[in-house]
Formats: structure tokens, sequence, C-alpha cells
């Protein structure tokens, strides 16, 4: 399989619900209110369950 690199911009999801997230680094989730924690490196929302950035692998705080 080859993969293409994506020039596009990061996409912020909802690590909740996989709702596109309607702005960048935006604190709640507009679609199931979740609060978002971003890995402070990466800038991608982490996921609260793994607790680690799906990027660079750094817990989130
Ligand atoms: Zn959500
Ligand atoms: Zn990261």
């Amino acid at each position: 399989m080859a993969e293409k690199p994506s020039e596009a911009e990061p996409k912020c999801q909802c690590p909740y619900c996989e709702e596109e997230l309607q702005a960048v680094l935006a604190p709640f989730c507009s679609a199931c209110g979740a609060r978002i924690v971003y890995c402070q490196v990466c800038h991608v929302p982490v996921d609260k369950e793994s607790g680690v950035c799906p990027e660079c692998g750094r817990p989130a705080r």
C-alpha cells in the first residue's frame, strides 16, 4: 500500500463522537459537548481514554 503524502491541514476531530470540530483548537466539541484536550506539541486532540497523543505518544495534561 502506498501512502500519499498529505498536504492538507490537520483535521481536528472529536475523539469522542468523531465529528469534525468547527474551530481548530476548540476547547469543546460543538457536537457532543465533550471537553477536548490537545497535545501541546502536535496540537491534535488527545483521546482521553488512552491519555496519550496519537501523534507523538506524549501523555496529555
Ligand atoms: Zn464530540
Ligand atoms: Zn503530540
